[in-house]
């Protein structure tokens, strides 16, 4: 289809300049609300990841060199351009990553704002041991430095947050970078790294397209790359991890998670039930935090499948260019497919409450689906599904709803539903996640380290552990004598 206008070739930017050729693989950006083609990349050469690397190398020294002052007022100024072009940020997210129009505009891009801020001024307090005598006659101190080139690989499923969480701790902390975003959802990272090439020194922020098993291998393969940040699936990780160890060099993997919901008997309701809808159908369920697996107190199986189908049902379905939409299109006929699969091969016991169909449209949309009685070894249960989908099981006592909630492989978050301030400790104790909520799910700001436990990866973003991931330590001992 070609009923959009076409946007402008994405471009790949090396050293401030902004180029259209590459290598000979093209790649059509889709509208998924519509099936429409609408822009198209040229996969950059590997000359042209090369050549990124090496801009990114040559910047590095004085970039490093300029004081955390400098580098976090000219983040100021990329976040002050953002501001100012807010609204294209927001119709760029709803073009190709098919985001919401109105919760890119009033959520979405404004809290990617607040975590630029927050790193830009974050690296101006670091820490580190405090220098002294720690062998006698000898004063030894320690410097907090930058580790190099980082490659940033990110992916399609909040294309700009990614980037920027990864972008600016790298660069606030003296680190020059070379972007490469997926290649279905370029749209929002080119048109930063455009605006941010307009306040930073060439060079320092680079950007290259196309697919990972090429451009983004390249990337990890280059021995001027002394870390990459990866954001993605598990399988991808492991492939990144295994090719990073011939460097070795340093990794950050956010990988993926299937996040349970644990709700007791004497949960909120009323509090419970509005939030969990969010965290079933936020970005049409493509977040890896989602807490799709709702495990609930056998009592309460009934109410939970009544109250929580109906709040999901009521989330307006549609273009995600239209104001009303809050639930917007999967991102490609590809995970939408993937996801009517693993609803399609659920056991013959589970009930399917609501949903359970893509809907008859040129986008690739899929119904708000909560399927009831699943088992433990379900498909559903074990894997990470990536879409608007909700699963419920039920539990007797609060042993078993640990180790039904502790039992996948992933790790990321989970979050506990009680009034049980002892039981919600216990919880908070045991349960094998990085983040956990007690009566609340997916609530996050940029000053706090998050990162997975297990499948779902290691390494921090966020807060001063993820600033420090971008940097390694110097001991300098000086004799006295
Ligand atoms: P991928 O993990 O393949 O893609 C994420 C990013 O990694 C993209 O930029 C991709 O490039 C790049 N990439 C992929 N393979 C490599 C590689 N070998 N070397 C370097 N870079 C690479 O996710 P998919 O698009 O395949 O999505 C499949 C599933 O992954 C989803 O259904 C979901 O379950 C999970 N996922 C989880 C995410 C999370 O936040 N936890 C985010 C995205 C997906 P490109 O796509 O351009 O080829």
């Amino acid at each position: 289809m070609t009923s959009e206008k076409e946007l402008d070739p994405v471009a790949t930017i090396v050293d401030g300049q902004p180029a259209h050729g590459g290598a000979d693989h093209r790649i059509a950006v889709l509208n998924p609300s519509t099936g429409a083609r609408i822009a198209e990349l040229t996969e950059s050469s590997a000359e042209q990841v090369d050549a990124a690397v090496a801009a990114a190398k040559r910047a590095a020294k004085d970039w490093a060199r300029s004081s955390p002052r400098a580098r976090a007022e000219a983040l100021f100024a990329v976040a002050d351009l953002m501001t100012a072009n807010l609204a294209e940020f927001a119709r760029l997210e709803c073009l190709d990553a098919g985001k919401p129009y109105t919760t890119a505009l009033e959520v979405e891009v404004p809290a990617i704002l607040d975590g630029l801020r927050y790193f830009a001024g974050a690296a101006r307090s670091t820490s580190a041991p405090a220098a002294g005598e720690y062998v006698a006659g000898n004063t030894t101190m320690v410097r907090r430095e930058p580790v190099g080139v980082v490659a940033a690989i990110t992916p399609w499923n909040f294309p700009l947050l990614q980037a920027v969480w990864k972008i600016a701790p790298a660069l606030v902390t003296g680190n020059t970078v070379v972007v490469k975003p997926a290649e279905n959802a370029p749209l929002s990272t080119t048109r930063f790294v455009e605006l941010a090439n307009q306040v930073l020194p060439h060079g320092v922020l680079n950007i290259v397209q196309g697919r990972g098993p090429t451009v983004g291998e390249r990337l990890v393969l280059h021995p001027d790359v002394s870390l990459v940040s990866f954001t993605g699936s598990t399988r991808a990780g492991k492939r990144i991890a295994e090719l990073a160890a011939s460097g070795p060099k340093r990794l950050v993997l956010e990988l993926g998670g299937n996040a349970p919901a644990i709700v007791f008997d004497d949960a909120d309701l009323d509090k419970a039930i509005p939030i969990l809808a969010t965290a079933v159908l936020f970005n049409a369920g493509q977040e890896c935090m989602s807490g799709n697996r709702v495990l609930v107190a056998e009592s309460l199986y009934s109410t939970v499948a009544e109250r929580l189908s109906a709040a999901m049902a009521s989330w307006k379905l549609g273009d995600a260019a239209a104001a009303d939409t809050r639930l917007g299109p999967l991102i490609s006929a590809a995970q939408r497919d993937r996801v009517a699969e693993i609803v399609a091969n659920r056991s013959q016991r589970t009930e399917l409450i609501i949903g359970g169909a893509q809907t008859d449209s040129e986008g690739f949309f899929y119904e708000p689906t909560l399927i009831g009685r699943v088992a433990q070894s379900d498909q559903l249960v074990q894997e990470e599904v990536f879409g608007p989908v909700g699963t419920i099981q039920t539990f007797a006592t609060e042993e078993e709803a640990l180790r039904l909630a502790n039992d996948t492989p992933y790790g990321l978050a989970a979050s506990v539903w009680t009034r049980d301030v002892g039981r919600a400790l216990r919880f908070v104790r045991d349960l094998e996640f990085a983040n956990v909520w007690v009566n609340n799910h997916m609530a996050l700001g940029p000053e706090v380290p998050q990162g997975g436990f297990g499948a779902s990866g290691y390494g921090k973003e966020g807060g001063q552990d993820g600033l420090a991931e971008f940097t390694q330590l110097k001991q300098v001992v000086v004799s006295l004598g």
